[in-house]
């Protein structure tokens, strides 16, 4: 179910990782942003978005914030759409997420009318941060995955940045913990110089106000900073992990633990250089 959270921009949470499906309409068109992950949430996203789009007469585009298997599901759904992504958009990525896709709905015996069976098309390639889009700005970033895109719209003064910053996940550091870092540092750039009112991570809720926007860049920060510290001083992930653990709100939930030790491995591999 789709909220209008402030004039023109909707967030539907999906019932799998609560990950938020936006739709932005503004006098430039209509975007829907990671468009839902069960068939029903991609009916909702497709038929707000599709409606929007006729009654304002303005163009429909679909902006993917990378190519994790929760966030490119429904993208078949949009054929008529033009297709927005980083121009660094990782295949290999995009393919490991259909098979993880493939596999999750296998084992969950989940029935789809429009799955994804293949690539996903690109229509619209993002290459500079600060690019604009009708009404938003967009930024790369990278650190979670390599191909991932946050926007800024103007009119709402939202700030929408895929798998980060978020208030039910701790940083998932896929590619790099560095890169990871100069993202959040990058953040801290984009909080200054356009000092956006709400922000709306992918996962979770939204942050309304620049005290609360803050605050999620600094837990952010600081679970990240606790990681390479402790990784600096520690032989093995399972060390590092143990050491940093207390980081993010006093523990890391025990479901999670095995992302905060992968977290780990990949922070030790970045200060090997390796
Ligand atoms: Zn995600």
């Amino acid at each position: 179910m789709f909220r209008e959270i402030a004039p023109g921009l909707y967030l539907q949470p999906s019932l799998l990782y609560q990950t938020q499906c936006a739709v932005l309409a503004d006098r430039s068109g209509v975007m829907c942003i990671d468009p839902g992950f069960f068939e029903e949430e991609i009916l909702a996203a497709r038929s707000l978005s599709v409606r929007l789009a006729r009654e304002a007469r303005t163009p429909l585009r679909v902006l993917l914030t990378h190519s994790d298997f929760d966030h490119i599901a429904g993208a078949p759904a949009f054929p008529d759409a033009a297709v927005v992504t980083h121009a660094t958009w990782d295949e290999r990525n995009e393919a490991r997420a259909r098979d993880a896709l493939r596999r999750f709905d296998g084992e969950h015996y989940i029935a789809r009318t429009m799955p994804l069976t293949g690539p996903v098309r690109r229509d619209i390639a993002i290459a500079a941060d600060g690019e604009e889009l009708g009404e938003c700005l967009l930024y790369h970033t990278d650190g979670h995955t390599s191909d991932g895109l946050a926007l800024f719209h103007r009119p709402t003064r939202a700030l929408i940045v895929g798998d980060y910053l978020s208030d039910c996940e701790f940083p998932f550091i896929d590619v790099g913990a560095l890169r990871y870092r100069a993202t959040l540092e990058k953040f801290q750039g984009l909080l200054a110089s356009l000092g956006p009112a709400l922000l709306v991570s992918q996962h979770g809720t939204p942050a309304l106000g620049s005290v609360a926007i803050a605050a999620r860049l600094d837990e952010s920060r600081r679970y990240l900073d606790a990681l390479l510290q402790a990784s600096a001083q520690s032989d093995t992930p399972a060390e590092a992990a143990r050491r940093s653990a207390g980081a993010w709100r006093g523990a890391i939930p025990d479901y999670l633990y095995e992302r905060h030790l992968e977290n780990a491995r990949i922070a030790l591999r970045d200060l090997a250089g390796a």
